[in-house]
């Protein structure tokens, strides 16, 4: 891991920082690259833009680690809400959330049935919810609690990490329930003992992953399989293996995140896979931007380039 990798990972878990940071203009006007705006109705327009392109969404409200259950019961309503504001606008998008969002750092229980009612709200409009991986000691956690909505509801998947080195055993494990796996690398900062420190290590790992979820037995259990990923070889290589599978484009979905690789994103709807833009909503943004400057340290540019452009906004007025 690079420092400057590991600086803004660092960056990401501050609560100072978290405080203060999002108050600042140039941060404020940097994160925009990232999401259209906070509110919900910035995402709808968004959303129905790319829907016109042929793209498909899914919203999340962005938000983690709550420690007032009340506020975790009222994330879940709120959702609720968004469901029927989407089917009133017609837009082609889905859910995905956190569960330390929905209360699971409080009362396991009660983020569970957070969850529940949100799955089964969706299932009731034809929707479908994805359920975010966080760090490493929530996964026991959040496989379990994926578990029991799936066994009740089809309309529900889980995120997957390629970087972890349980993975493989995760995903095998969940390949006979017919699940939906969105398949990342990971975003978080991990010690080597639970997850690849290497690059190269967390994208053959990511291949070889990718190869079971698209393999005979996933297909034959039913298994939505979709690549979260921008890694332009990453997903040549899929494809590339789905073709010598016989597999049709449209089963091989991909999510890709706002604002990243846009041209990719229209290249692969023309070559018929499935594809959806993951747009994040909320004031809470700043250990998810952080993450995203982590993935491309090539970001930092972007903001000081803001910090430049403000000094000359000021120098000008
Ligand atoms: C739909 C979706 C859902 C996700 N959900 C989760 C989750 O639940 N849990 C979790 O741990 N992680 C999640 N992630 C984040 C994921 O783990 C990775 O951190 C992130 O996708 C970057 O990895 P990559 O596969 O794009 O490959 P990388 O090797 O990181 O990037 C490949 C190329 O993509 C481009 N790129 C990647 N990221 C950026 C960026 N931020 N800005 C600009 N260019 C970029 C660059 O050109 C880069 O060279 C999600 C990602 C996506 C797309």
């Amino acid at each position: 891991m690079t420092l400057m990798r590991s600086a803004l990972l660092a960056a990401s878990e501050s609560a100072w920082l978290r405080e203060h940071a999002p108050r600042i203009g140039f941060v404020r006007r940097a994160v925009r690259r990232f999401m259209p705006g906070e509110r919900l109705e910035d995402s709808m327009s968004a959303a129905a833009g790319l829907q016109r392109a042929g793209l498909g969404t899914v919203f999340t409200h962005l938000g983690e680690n709550v420690t007032d259950i009340t506020q975790a019961d009222a994330v879940a309503r709120d959702y609720l809400g968004v469901l029927q504001r989407l089917r009133e606008a017609g837009l082609d998008t889905e859910i995905s959330v956190k569960l330390t969002h929905f209360g699971l750092d409080i009362d396991r229980e009660r983020c569970h049935a957070n969850l529940r009612a949100l799955v089964e709200a969706a299932r009731a409009v034809g929707n479908y919810v994805w359920i975010d991986m966080e760090q490493h000691p929530y996964v026991d956690a959040t496989l379990d609690l994926y578990r029991r909505a799936r066994e009740e509801f089809p309309n529900v998947g889980v995120c997957l990490q390629a970087y972890l080195h349980r993975t493989p055993a995760d995903l095998a494990a969940l390949v006979p329930l017919g699940p939906g796996i969105r398949l990342v690398k990971g975003a978080y900062r991990e010690p080597a003992s639970v997850a690849h420190p290497q690059k190269r290590d967390v994208d053959a790992s990511y291949l070889a992953l990718a190869k079971t979820m698209l393999g005979p037995e996933a297909i034959r259990s039913g298994l939505r399989a979709v690549f979260g990923t921008h890694d332009l070889a990453i997903i040549s290589t899929i494809n590339q293996h789905a073709t010598g599978a016989g597999l049709d484009a449209s089963r091989v979905e991909y999510h890709l995140l706002y604002g990243i690789q846009q041209l990719e994103q229209r290249r692969l709807v023309t070559a018929g896979h499935r594809v959806r833009v993951l747009i994040s909503y909320g004031d809470f943004w700043f250990p998810w931007y952080m993450r995203r400057l982590a993935e491309r340290p090539a970001n930092v540019w972007f903001v000081v380039k803001n910090v430049l452009d403000t000094g000359r906004d000021r120098r000008r007025g």
